[in-house]
């Protein structure tokens, strides 16, 4: 059976760091942090073209990326010269299509088979390697899944999911491809995978962004696959994506710990960016807008935990900042009818939030951009207030 697809009729103006976005507040920059793992020097390096450059703050995104707004006309030269220098543009041609979510915590902590970091670098340098991986659409996704299924439920386009610490599944669209690999091979499998998108993509005739898009796109791609790559396993259902990450302080293997602190609605000032510079040697942002520092000292957690938390980073998992999130709103959306993630800040403060622990998505308009996978109620802005919607 043919699945109906969508047509893409616009052309792929996902921003980047130098192909930036038009927002009504200046210019938009996404800056791509595979594995969202940045060193202190790249945070800090980001945190000053945030003051420089732009408003002041970074955005934390649901794919573990980072975007600066405010940005004067023909800042982009600059901030790419910033980044490029700190390590954070290693290809001017792929910038955008290192989109990679990877497992929280892999290898520092109990919950996988394996450690995903290796593969993360692995698969960033194979993208960028490979001219072809230009034209992936800047939606595209791989998801890096070391077997606690944190991220394989989170929409990518491709997957590698950890099933033992000797077999790797391939995940297609969401859905197991069937398809094996040693965790050895699984990286090119996976890159062999990001190929097979586009040439199915260009049999089909087609502009589509994510594979879900193509006609039979997960079928039809793990059918070119099967001709050169890995071997067949039995099909499993996917893990479902957690609602929410993990928060607060975790046990790693080495006897260190690593505190994770949720960043309410993604917003990390230039401040707070170097405040977690200064302590740790890298840190790793999450799907879920948190941020990662692991490797502390047992007598260096509370300290931390109380400066981060004196900035408004949340640590509780019954915190409401871990449920609720927004679109950009106003200023920076021209089409939003208010100041969503002004309003959602007031409602978190009031304590106006239901105690059912459902999570939120506000938006300022009907498109509900960055509405967050699974159910979720929506506040959408109208011209006569706002109007919740319960999923
Ligand atoms: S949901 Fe509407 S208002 Fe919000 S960012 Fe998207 S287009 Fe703009």
């Amino acid at each position: 059976m043919t699945s109906a697809v969508p047509t893409r009729v616009r052309v792929d103006a996902c921003p980047g760091a130098l192909q930036t976005h038009a927002a009504a507040d200046g210019g938009l920059a996404r800056v791509r942090v595979p594995g969202g793992a940045l060193s202190a020097a790249q945070l800090r390096v980001l945190a000053t073209a945030a003051r420089e450059l732009g408003n002041g703050h970074l955005e934390l995104t649901s794919r573990g990326n980072v975007q600066l707004r405010g940005l004067p006309a023909g800042a982009e030269v600059e901030l790419g010269a910033r980044l490029a220098g700190a390590g954070l543009l290693p290809s001017a041609t792929h910038e955008r299509v290192r989109n990679v979510l990877a497992s929280t915590l892999s290898g520092r902590a109990d919950g996988g088979h394996l450690d995903v970091r290796p593969w993360t670098r692995a698969f960033d340098a194979g993208l960028c390697t490979d001219p072809a991986l230009a034209e992936l659409p800047g939606r595209f996704l791989a998801t890096l899944d070391d077997g606690r299924g944190d991220v394989t439920g989170l929409g990518g386009d491709v997957g590698l999911l950890a099933l033992s610490p000797d077999t790797v599944a391939l995940i297609l669209g969401g859905t197991d491809s069937g398809l094996r690999a040693h965790p050895d091979d699984a990286v090119a499998l996976a890159l062999a995978a990001a190929r097979a998108f586009l040439a199915e993509r260009a049999a089909q005739g087609s502009t589509a962004w994510r594979l879900t898009e193509l006609a039979d796109g997960p079928a039809r791609v793990a059918a070119r696959l099967t001709r050169q790559n890995g071997h067949f396993g039995v099909r499993g259902d996917v893990p479902v994506a957690p609602v929410t990450g993990p928060v607060g302080a975790v046990p790693q293997h080495d006897g260190r710990t690593a505190l994770i602190g949720v960043v309410p609605l993604g917003r990390l000032s230039a401040d707070q960016a170097d405040l977690l510079a200064g302590l740790t040697a890298e840190v790793q942002l999450t799907a879920w807008r948190s941020v990662v520092v692991p490797d502390l000292a047992e007598d260096a957690v509370d300290d931390a935990a109380v400066d981060l938390f004196r900035t408004g980073m949340a640590f509780d998992e019954t915190s409401p900042w871990l449920r609720v999130t927004t679109c950009a709103g106003r200023p920076g959306c021209a089409k939003s009818l208010a100041d969503v993630r002004a309003d959602a800040t007031a409602a978190v403060r009031s304590g106006a939030l239901p105690a059912d622990g459902a999570r939120q998505h506000w938006a300022g308009c009907e498109r509900r951009c960055g509405r967050p996978q699974g159910g979720v109620v929506d506040v959408v802005a109208t011209s006569s207030g706002y109007r919740v919607e319960e999923d």
